[in-house]
């Protein structure tokens, strides 16, 4: 939708630092033409890369974090009078942001927000109003804008969990308390990662996510037996992605410090064990 609505045959300035980027430039070059301003491909999408912008171009797109290669934006990029847009999917109520330096930030529920089937999408009101016309009702942004994102029934069942989501944040202080936690989770688990001989991480050290902490074990064979055993003891989704293979820790803001921490003991534990 966001080529569609703000691209319409222009220039766009696309960051590529992984695989939902890549499937965001995809998308963008069914509708223009897409100027990757930065790339980490070179070393498998372990760093957030230097940017080139264009000065026409219509929007800049980043994605904040990127799942796969456990990386983060830490500091947004200016992009002067080039709206900022971002897909913020897998971090967004991580940590507080400025929303005013963004033209448009998105981001599927699913991960932070709630459960799957809602998005997100925060968009500056000149571009609602300066998009594209001539769209089918449903791809357009301004039929949600002028109906209070009720144009049509929205998912409600989706939407009232999400409220209590909302409920819980605020109980613990809001994001700024999550922010707190958040980084205090990161700092243990990356700690324990740096500490022991057994663990690599794989990410470039500062731009290491605070949501997806991905890391290798010696070997692979290591790796094979420690998702073994992971899985016995009862942990979820370690392994890492197919395309990068390893192991990952997603640590989204519904994990605490506790989760944390047997995780961690569970780590130091197959380390003495396979020294
Ligand atoms: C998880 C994720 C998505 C994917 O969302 P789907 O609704 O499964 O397509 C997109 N972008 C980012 C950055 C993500 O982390």
């Amino acid at each position: 939708m966001i080529p569609m609505n703000l691209l319409a045959g222009g220039t766009a300035d696309y960051v590529h630092t992984g695989e939902w980027a890549k499937k965001a430039i995809k998308e963008a070059k069914l509708f223009g033409t897409v100027n990757v301003a930065g790339s980490s491909e070179d070393k498998n999408f372990c760093y957030i890369p230097a940017q080139k912008w264009s000065a026409n171009a219509k929007y800049a797109h980043i994605t904040s974090n990127e799942t796969i290669g456990g990386i983060q934006w830490r500091v947004y990029p200016d992009t002067g009078s080039v709206p900022l847009v971002a897909d913020m999917s897998s971090d967004i109520f991580c940590r507080p942001i400025d929303v005013s330096r963004f033209g448009l930030i998105y981001a599927g529920a699913q991960k932070n927000i709630g459960p799957s089937g809602v998005t997100l999408v925060i968009i500056r009101k000149d571009l609602v109003e300066n998009g594209a016309s001539g769209l089918t009702t449903m791809l357009s942004y301004k039929p949600y804008a002028e109906n209070d994102s009720m144009y049509n029934t929205p998912p409600t069942f989706g939407i009232y969990m999400i409220k209590l989501v909302m409920e819980w944040m605020e109980a613990q202080g809001g994001v700024a308390a999550i922010y707190e936690k958040n980084k205090e989770k990161a700092k243990l688990l990356y700690s324990c990662i740096d500490t022991l001989d057994m663990y690599q991480g794989t990410a470039n050290p500062v731009d290491r996510s605070l949501m997806n902490v991905t890391f290798r074990l010696k070997s692979e064979d290591l790796e094979t037996l420690f998702l073994k055993e992971a899985s016995a003891a009862g942990f979820v989704g370690l392994k890492g992605h197919r395309s990068v293979g390893g192991c990952r820790a997603s640590i989204y803001n519904a994990m605490t410090l506790d989760h944390i921490k047997v995780l961690i003991s569970f780590m130091e534990d197959f380390a003495k064990k396979n020294a």
